[in-house]
């Protein structure tokens, strides 16, 4: 398998929330990426979300503004993965749903090249049932970016039951190419970082839900009692509610125990649209960019 320092081409599938911060740290490593997504409007949205945050890079000095330029100029958007056909390495970022993964990653092992790494920021979802789906399970990885990708150091770098060491290292390899910190953990559902975020943010929805406290004082009881940056119920905003919903059905689903199950009222948020920050609405009210 290649060399973290030989990659110059990769593909990232889905421009949403974090497929726009994982094609900007590609691109600021000095990486072509070809970023697809269904959606058009997505595509534009992540184009401008990622101008937006190489300009705050540059205006904070921690970029020259012909190097943001330049990343800019990097990522170049599509609406087929025929995009990828000489990528190296996929980050796979669509919608946080199994059948979708499932479907995504058995066309991506015919479209990628055979020895292409194929990654996955799944949050919740099993490698190896992914990795399944594909011509060469052993070079099937998840790679967890944390959210926002330009800002956290964090990836979790998860081994499905077939992932070869070469990919593992590789995957490790490029976190640090990217000034990233990897952490390694195993593929069991939600890994490590939702298997312990997500209920607590789930329990943060139920306080509010039986009326324990409003939105901000929940948040204030974590940020100023429990030293946490943010309030469980601005995080899930950030994350979006669908996604959280998401993840607890993996949990409920996958772990079979009932402490996981999700929230009435955070399915009833989702229902309605109210998804965050991405919607301009969820727990709080956002100006919609
Ligand atoms: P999102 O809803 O913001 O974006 C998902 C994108 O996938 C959308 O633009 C959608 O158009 C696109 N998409 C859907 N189907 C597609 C297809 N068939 N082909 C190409 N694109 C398709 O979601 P997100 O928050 O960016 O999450 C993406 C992945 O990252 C999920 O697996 C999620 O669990 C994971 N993740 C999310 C966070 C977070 O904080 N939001 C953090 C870490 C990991």
């Amino acid at each position: 398998m290649i060399e973290a320092s030989d990659v110059t081409r990769v593909g990232v599938l889905g421009a949403g929330t974090m497929g726009n911060g994982i094609a900007h740290v590609f691109a600021t490593a000095g990486i072509e990426v070809r970023l697809v997504d269904v959606d058009q409007k997505a595509l534009d949205r992540a184009r401008s979300t990622i101008e937006k945050n190489l300009a705050r890079q540059v205006a904070k000095q921690r970029l020259d503004a012909s190097d943001a330029e330049a990343a800019l100029s990097r990522i170049t958007p599509h609406t087929s993965l025929d995009g990828f056909a000489d990528a190296q390495v996929v980050v796979e970022a669509a919608t946080e749903n199994p059948p979708l993964k499932f479907k995504l990653f058995a066309e991506l092992s015919t479209v990628a090249p055979a020895d292409a790494l194929l990654a996955t920021n799944t949050s919740s979802i099993s490698i190896t049932e992914i990795a399944a789906r594909t011509k060469d399970p052993t070079r099937v990885v998840g790679m967890h970016f944390m959210n926002p990708v330009p800002v956290m150091k964090l990836v979790e770098v998860i081994r499905g039951l077939e992932t070869s060491d070469d990919a593992t290292r590789l995957t490790v390899d490029l976190c640090e190419r990217l000034s990233k910190t990897p952490v390694l953990a195993n593929d069991y559902p939600g890994f490590v970082a939702n298997r312990i975020l997500m209920p607590m943010i789930n329990e943060a929805v139920y306080c509010l839900m039986e009326g324990v406290a409003e939105a901000e004082a929940i948040d204030a009881v974590m940020t100023l009692g429990m030293n946490h940056p943010m309030g469980p119920l601005a995080l899930a905003d950030l994350i979006g509610l669908d996604t959280c919903l998401a993840i607890m059905e993996v949990l409920h689903s996958e772990l079979g125990d009932s402490k996981y199950r999700p929230c009435p009222l955070l399915r009833k948020y989702v229902a309605a649209g109210r998804l965050g920050r991405k919607s301009g609405r969820g727990f709080y009210l956002y100006e919609k960019s």
